[in-house]
This record gives structure tokens, C-alpha cells and sequence, in this order.
């Protein structure tokens, strides 16, 4: 490539190309900001959107676009956006559907951060928010008017673990012709088909199961109809959210054990949360494969597994002091957000601010990730924290 003495220029324009036709296992990770193009006519002639060439790193490299691909597969869509967290997937969706003067509907079981975002970051923009009871389809009916661009919907959410009537939620938008995304995390395209349910959006927070690992962030946004896709994808362009491939490399590395782990944490969380339904103190499980849960005919109907993710209702009689202490107590369930990686985890949650009726979940709200420990041993550690409530 170059005929120079200069010793950096060699190195840089070194002719020495490896031969083609490499074979392995994993997809190879490829790392790039700048794109090299073959000619100014290539330079012209491409267009990121269409995923047939490639224009700039941040714009796609081969491990995002087969990340991408496969995440499409997994979830039963057409198209997917990789974002750099979760968060950052919702913000893709939200900034690239709402405008000023719209307005989001969001279940009153949201994800914490999502409320936050709609409430000061969109309220600033002047698109206002409302949330639904995710348990009662009229009260979304209800509250959709002629500003409602989109509704959020959860199943189940993530804290309070009540599973909607999905088709009846997802009805009740159409019949008003507003757009549904659903944050697919929990059920990461394997307790359920999402697109099935006739949402347009799906989101999944790669950050929990896909990754496996608690180690990585990322999410994507999945959409069947190309129109909403290169919509969204053109907002994900303006705002930069680029992803960095040897993040996407851990996520490919963990897809093909994503239904692995999923059946093992499913198989280890409704063993502890049926025998923490027969443990004193604890006056609820909300698992919703668990009858009596909240939502669990929902979940009969719809799923064919569940997440490593269940809460459990105190005694309302108990302190939040004791319920602290119980959760200090806990060894192998150490304190901390998120999930899906081998180390279960535990966080007592404030219900308050999720429903504005607590009397359906009356007393102290624990959430737990089940990991990949042994089932026995998280059951003794349950049992000897338990235990010091007397
Ligand atoms: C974790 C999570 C998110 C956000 O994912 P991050 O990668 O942590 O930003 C969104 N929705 C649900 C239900 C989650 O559990």
C-alpha cells in the first residue's frame, strides 16, 4: 500500500491482509469508528439505514448488524436498534414517536426510571404523561384522547409482578389508533410472542438476560413495520447512541444460552417463591406463575415460562425497620438492582409511589432475582433471615 521509509507509515498502511475464509464458533468482533470506503461512489452511494453497506461506526459495524439480526429473531420482529442501556432504548422510543403537545400513557407498575424521565425530562419538552391501573384495560380506554401517541405496557411489571390482560390492553390502543411499545425484559422473548399480542414496539433491556452476566448494559428496540423502525432508527442517528462492540461481543456470546439460563433461574424462583408461601410472616407471593398471584390467569394464558423475578408482602404489622433487618440479614442475596445474572439479589421496594390503591398490595414489598446458586442454599439463607423475625 505504501512505498514510504517513514516506519509509522509502513505500520499503518501495512499490505499484509490475513487470508479469507476464516471459520470459528463466535461471530468476529470488529471495532471502528471510520468506515473505509473503496471509492467516493461507494462514499455516495450508502445509506446506513438499509443495513446493506456500512457508512460509519456509530451507524453499524457487522457485530452490531448480527447482534441486531439475531435480537430480531429472538423476539419475532423485522427490525432492532441496539442503545446503550435500557433506558437509553426507552429514551429512543419515546423521543422518537413524541413531540410537543402529545401525550404518553405509562402503567402505574412502571419501571422506576421510565416515570422519572416522563416526568421531568418530557414534562420539560411539553409532552405530558398519565398513568394507567395495568390491571384494568377500561381505565387505559379511558384515558386515551386525541394527544395520546403512545402506551407504555409492562408484563408483568417489574416490582409488583401483576401480569395484564395483554390482548385486552394492547385492543383497547389500537381501538384508538395509538401506538403500544412493550418492555419485553421480563419476558425476553421466551415466556411469550410479544408481536403476537399485536404491539408495534418491543423493547428489551439486554442488561438482564441476554447479558447474564451483570456486567453489561445495553438494550434494543424491535419493530416489525419498517416505517415506525427507520423512524425510530433515524432518532437513534441524531442523538449518537452508539454501542461498543466488545459489549456487543458478551451479548452474542450469551444468546445461545439465553433459554438455558431462563428455564434454570424460572425452575429455582417458583421453587422459592411456592415455599415462601408457606413461611410466616410473608402474607403474599406476587410470581405470576404462582395461582392466586396477581394476574397469574393472565400468565396461564399467555406464557409458557416465567422470569427469574418474584416479590413478596410482609406482614403490614411488621416495621420497615424489621423488614430492613430481614433484608440485611440475607447472605447469598446480596443488596442491589437488577437482574438476571448468577448472583441472586434482593431489594425492598417503597409501593407508595407505583399504586396510588395500596390496598390490593397491602404490607412490605421484597423483591427478589433468583440466580444461578443452588436452590437449597438460597432457600436456608431465606429461612435463617426469616428466621430473626421472630
Ligand atoms: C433494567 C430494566 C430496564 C432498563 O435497563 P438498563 O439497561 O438498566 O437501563 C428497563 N426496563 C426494565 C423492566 C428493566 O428491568
Amino acid at each position: 500500500m505504501s512505498d514510504s521509509d517513514d516506519l509509522i507509515t509502513q505500520l499503518v498502511h501495512h499490505p499484509y491482509q490475513a487470508p479469507a475464509g476464516w471459520g470459528a464458533v463466535p461471530p468476529g468482533v470488529f471495532k471502528a469508528s471510520t468506515v473505509i470506503f473503496p471509492s467516493v461512489a461507494a462514499l455516495r452511494g450508502r445509506s446506513y439505514t438499509a443495513k446493506t453497506g456500512y457508512t460509519y461506526g456509530l451507524r453499524g459495524t457487522p457485530t452490531t448488524y448480527q447482534l441486531e439480526e439475531r435480537l430480531a429473531t429472538l423476539e419475532g420482529g423485522r427490525f432492532c436498534i441496539l442503545s446503550p442501556s435500557g433506558l437509553a432504548a426507552i429514551t429512543n422510543v419515546n423521543l422518537g414517536l413524541l413531540k410537543q403537545g402529545d401525550e404518553v400513557l405509562l402503567p402505574a407498575n412502571v419501571y422506576g426510571p421510565s416515570a422519572d424521565m416522563a416526568a421531568s425530562v418530557l414534562s420539560g419538552w411539553g409532552i405530558t404523561h398519565q398513568t394507567y391501573d395495568p390491571m384494568n384495560p377500561a381505565d387505559l380506554a379511558a384515558r386515551i384522547s386525541e394527544r395520546t401517541k403512545l402506551v407504555w405496557i409492562e408484563a408483568p411489571g417489574s416490582v409488583t409482578m401483576e401480569f395484564p390482560d395483554l390482548p385486552a390492553l394492547v385492543a383497547a390502543a389500537q381501538a384508538r389508533g395509538v401506538l403500544t411499545a412493550l418492555d419485553n425484559t421480563w419476558g425476553a422473548g421466551l415466556a411469550f410472542r410479544a408481536f403476537d399480542f399485536g404491539v408495534d414496539i418491543v423493547m428489551h433491556a439486554l442488561t438482564k438476560y441476554p447479558s447474564g452476566g451483570a456486567d453489561v448494559l445495553m438494550g434494543a428496540v424491535i419493530t416489525r413495520d419498517e416505517a415506525l423502525h427507520l423512524k425510530l432508527l433515524k432518532l437513534h442517528g441524531q442523538l449518537g447512541l452508539g454501542v461498543a462492540a466488545n459489549d456487543v461481543e458478551f451479548i452474542l456470546r450469551g444468546l445461545p444460552t439465553l433459554a438455558l439460563r431462563y428455564h434454570a433461574h424460572d425452575a429455582a424462583a417458583r421453587q422459592l417463591a411456592a415455599w415462601l408461601g408457606t413461611q410466616r410472616h410473608v402474607t403474599r407471593v406476587l410470581h405470576p406463575a404462582l395461582p392466586g398471584a396477581p394476574g397469574h390467569g393472565h400468565w396461564a394464558a399467555h406464557c409458557t415460562a416465567a422470569a427469574g423475578l418474584f416479590s413478596i408482602l410482609l406482614d403490614p404489622a411488621l416495621r420497615r425497620a424489621q423488614v430492613d433487618a430481614f433484608v440485611d440479614a440475607l447472605r447469598l442475596f446480596r443488596i442491589g438492582y437488577s437482574w438476571g445474572g448468577p448472583m441472586s439479589l434482593v431489594v425492598p421496594y417503597e409501593l407508595d409511589a407505583m399504586r396510588s390503591d395500596r390496598s390490593a398490595l397491602p404490607g412490605h414489598l421484597v423483591r427478589f432475582s433468583i440466580g444461578l446458586e443452588g436452590v437449597a442454599d438460597l432457600q436456608a439463607d431465606l429461612a435463617q433471615a426469616l428466621a430473626q423475625l421472630g
